[in-house]
């Protein structure tokens, strides 16, 4: 990319800016200020006063305790350490449950585990992405050992029953752990209220660095540490803190709690008029997710007869960045497992790309986005094999196909196809 060019950032489900704020709180801890907060000495106390406070600002972030917080190196880690140390606390019990459009920090991780002879239920999704409770409460077991639900979907934005979820799992003995990776200055999260007993978390969707994220363990909750060394984190999870990030995780956390109100309606407005302007004037378009129960920063749209790569590549000449739900695996477009899990065609699902707005984006870029977007889709539709007028394609269906049953969906067995993880090829951020 050229280096003058402007950059157009609407990929802030991938990954956020790192606040200056953020940057600026850290620099002392990568300069003067580096020393071990677990030495004996006043230097080694001195740091640790700053992880307290930044592990303070966490909590916050989520009405949780400070001792609650484990810091850890990033929302995979704390998505497998939660399931891990219920399955290690309780052998007894092979079953996990999650959904079927998890992140694939969950997905892969239960494809492990089946490989080791776990059981692993994963719920399907309604036509509009969102999960019905029921089918949750039908798919727990005696052998249980824990269910695990993302708060919010990484692609489409949809959240789910996160409250409800934890309630049943509560009232069945069976622990509950939530991705919500994707929640930061977009949704208010409070674990009291919610009654989760773990829940992940990712600095670098809030404005900090990559490499750390935390697990919220509710107290009193046992936990058997994926990290296994030193005494850190209260024992939790070896490995010298990595103090410059912990610091920035926690700065970040404080100006997202602060902004939290005003930064989500500010971004909801830029996203609904950019979301309202493409399916008003773009022929053909259908927003992927249901519209109501959604991250205000998202929008998923499936652009019909045109290949979502190919409106990314000519965006990506103009300094603009969005991502599609599709994975590319040895030269072949895979459809996004979140999309196909709504039953979307796989030719929709190979067309929809993803809009994720945040803190730094601007009206003034929105306006530029579509002002290019309707001309970039006219100009690949017109030399597209897909296009509407070639005679075989007036089978592009832009209505989802109609969705099994529920009853016929959840079966009795979680070994079923329609139940199990079957090796997505989606989007990992
Ligand atoms: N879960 C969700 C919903 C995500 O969007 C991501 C982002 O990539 C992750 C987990 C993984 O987080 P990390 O990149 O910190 O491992």
């Amino acid at each position: 990319m050229d280096r003058e060019q402007k950059l157009y950032y609407f990929d802030n489900n991938a990954t956020t800016r790192v606040a200056p704020e953020v940057v600026e709180a850290m620099l002392p801890f990568l300069t003067d200020l580096w020393g071990n907060a677990s030495s004996a000495y006043r230097f080694g106390h001195r740091i640790r006063q700053y992880v307290d406070q930044a592990r303070e600002k966490v909590a916050a972030l989520i009405n949780a305790e400070p001792k609650e917080i484990v810091f850890t190196s990033c929302g995979t880690e704390s998505n497998n350490a939660a399931i891990h140390s219920a399955l290690a606390l309780h052998p007894g019990k092979r079953h996990v449950v999650m959904t079927s459009v998890e992140h694939s920090a969950n997905i892969k991780y239960g494809e492990f585990l089946q490989r080791r002879a776990y059981d692993v239920t994963c719920l399907p999704v309604e036509s509009d992405g969102s999960l019905d409770i029921h089918l949750l409460d039908q798919s727990i077991r005696p052998d249980t050992a824990i269910v695990s639900v993302m708060w919010a979907n990484n692609e489409t934005g949809v959240i789910f029953p996160i409250e409800e979820a934890a309630a049943i799992c509560r009232s069945r003995g069976v622990l509950f752990h939530t991705d919500a990776v994707q929640t930061p200055g977009k949704v208010r999260v409070d674990v009291k209220s919610s009654g989760v007993d773990f829940l992940s978390l990712s600095a670098h969707k809030l404005h900090a660095p990559k490499g750390i994220g935390m697990l919220y363990v509710k107290k009193r909750t046992r936990f058997q540490p994926y990290v296994i060394g030193g005494h850190q984190e209260r024992g939790r999870r070896g490995g010298t803190e990595n103090i410059p990030y912990i610091v920035g995780f926690g700065r970040a956390a404080e100006l997202a709690l602060s902004e939290l109100g005003s930064e989500s309606t500010r971004v909801r407005e830029m996203r609904d008029r950019l979301e309202n302007a493409i399916l008003q004037g773009v022929p053909n378009c259908t927003r992927n997710g249901c519209r109501d129960a959604r991250l205000p920063n998202t929008a998923n749209i499936a652009f019909g007869f045109v290949e979502a790569e190919a409106i990314l590549m000519m965006l990506d000449q103009l300094g603009i960045c969005a991502s599609s739900g599709s994975a590319c695996t040895t030269g072949s477009v895979e459809p996004s497992h979140v999309l196909t899990a709504m039953g979307v065609s796989p030719m929709r699902a190979r067309g929809s790309v993803r809009f994720s707005l945040g803190r730094y984006n601007t009206d003034e870029e929105v306006d530029y986005l579509l002002e290019q977007l309707p001309g970039i889709v006219a100009k690949l539709r017109a030399i597209s094999p897909l296009d509407t007028r070639h005679p075989d394609n007036d089978k592009f269906d832009l209505v989802s196909p109609p969705r099994p049953s529920t009853a016929a969906k959840l079966g009795t067995n979680s070994r079923d196809p329609a139940l199990t993880s079957s090796g997505p090829g989606g989007v990992n951020e």
